[in-house]
């Protein structure tokens, strides 16, 4: 059976994934950004120097991947997914992620979705960080990690000034279980202002984790 691209529904063979070449071509891949952070940068840092920002504060984490910019068809596609539960993007943001695993720094040993408060997760029905971490966790051939979790439900990003996120997430998650790993993927869909997977990545290294990297479809 013949498959139709997610982005211009062009009937595509299944071997090729579900975007087509062109539109794979044509998403809004980052040009250059801060190993970091991923930041967006005007041109490519030299090799081992972070962003301004995160010189002045070093993040918890030590390599942030996000293939995407966070904009058109993604910025759509990523809100249809989360609010519209139009589970069918899953397969794509995977395509998408697969080969960017390979930008990141080896000996991964878990993988953990950013955790979504209870409540949220019962609105919504799924969490987007889950179906995009578990194809990822497989690529690795490493377990899912399920002991952190989130205790606060935290208001929409964008909804929120910088000082007011962090506030909220400063007590956020916990950690349930002690945890059996070294080097933790955080996977998340978009990266706002970093400050959710810092705030993760210092509750994983107080937990004991050596070394945190951070994967995710796209930065704003
Ligand atoms: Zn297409
Ligand atoms: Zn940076």
């Amino acid at each position: 059976m013949p498959q139709r691209c997610v982005f211009c529904t062009l009937d595509m063979p299944p071997a090729d994934g579900c975007i087509c070449r062109d539109c794979f071509a044509d998403l809004p891949w980052q040009q250059a950004s801060c190993a970091r952070c991923a930041r967006p940068l005007p041109r490519p840092p030299a090799d081992g120097v972070d962003c301004a920002t995160c010189q002045l504060r070093p993040p918890a984490f030590s390599r942030t991947v996000a293939p995407l910019e966070y904009r058109f068809p993604i910025d759509a596609a990523i809100k249809a997914f989360k609010f519209h539960r139009r589970l069918f993007y899953a397969r794509a943001f995977a395509q998408i992620l697969r080969p960017a695993l390979e930008s990141l720094p080896p000996g991964i040993d878990a993988v953990l979705p950013v955790p979504l408060h209870w409540f949220r997760r019962t609105r919504r029905g799924f969490n987007q960080s889950r179906e995009l971490a578990i194809p990822m966790a497989k690529a690795l051939g490493v377990p899912m990690l399920w002991s952190v979790r989130r205790r606060i439900a935290t208001p929409y990003q964008s909804s929120s000034t910088r000082a007011e996120r962090r506030k909220n997430l400063r007590e956020a998650f916990e950690v349930r279980r002690s945890i059996d790993a070294r080097h933790v993927l955080i996977v998340d869909d978009v990266i706002t202002t970093g400050e959710t997977c810092e705030q993760l990545a210092k509750v994983l290294l107080a937990a004991g984790v050596e070394k945190v990297s951070v994967l995710a479809l796209a930065r704003a």
